[in-house]
């Protein structure tokens, strides 16, 4: 195996599958899961045939898992199926550009590590493969700016509020200054 070759474990994981495994894998990601039955019925005209044997294999991968009939994909699945849609995306919409890489603990569906760099998850617009929005990105250093002066706005308003019912108290109960 050339590692060069590859761009990421979902790469090496993605080249490794048949063309029936990799349109099984990504058809049970754009279903969010499904149960065998639906399954065999969705694709009883299709050519890829009797899809047991594929999904034992998918599974054996750590791709797919069954659970009480229920058959979706892993976190590693969701991955290898994002990946593969990135690279379609890619080749379509940034031909010139490199492909934008996932990073370690990132499958592009769950909340990744915390992340500064927006790395574009075509298959999912205006997102990153860490699973937040590009907005979120830019708005990292101004957000801890504006909670820094919210909380030093607040603490002044406080204070001040404290001090304005003092003095209110004073004013109402001139007595006390005389005694
Ligand atoms: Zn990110």
């Amino acid at each position: 195996m050339n590692k060069e070759k590859f761009l990421n474990l979902f790469d090496i994981q993605l080249s490794g599958l048949c063309p029936k495994s990799t349109v099984l894998l990504q058809l049970l990601h754009d279903l969010r899961g499904t149960i065998l039955q639906d399954l065999e019925a969705l694709l009883r005209d299709s050519r890829i045939g009797d899809v047991r044997p594929l999904l034992a294999r998918l599974e054996a991968l750590g791709l797919l898992a069954c659970r009480q009939g229920f058959w979706a994909c892993t976190w590693a699945g969701a991955g290898v199926a994002n990946w593969r849609q990135q690279l379609c995306w890619a080749e379509y919409q940034m031909p010139d550009e490199p492909v934008p890489l996932p990073r370690p603990g990132e499958n592009g569906n769950e909340l990744g590590p915390p992340c500064s760099k927006f790395r574009a998850a075509l298959f999912a617009p205006g997102y990153c493969w860490c699973y937040r929005s590009q907005a979120e990105h830019s708005l990292v250093l101004p957000k801890l700016d504006l909670s820094t002066s919210m909380k030093s706005w607040y603490q002044t308003r406080l204070y001040n509020g404290v001090i304005s019912r003092l003095n209110e108290e004073q004013m109402r109960e001139p007595s006390l200054t005389f005694s």
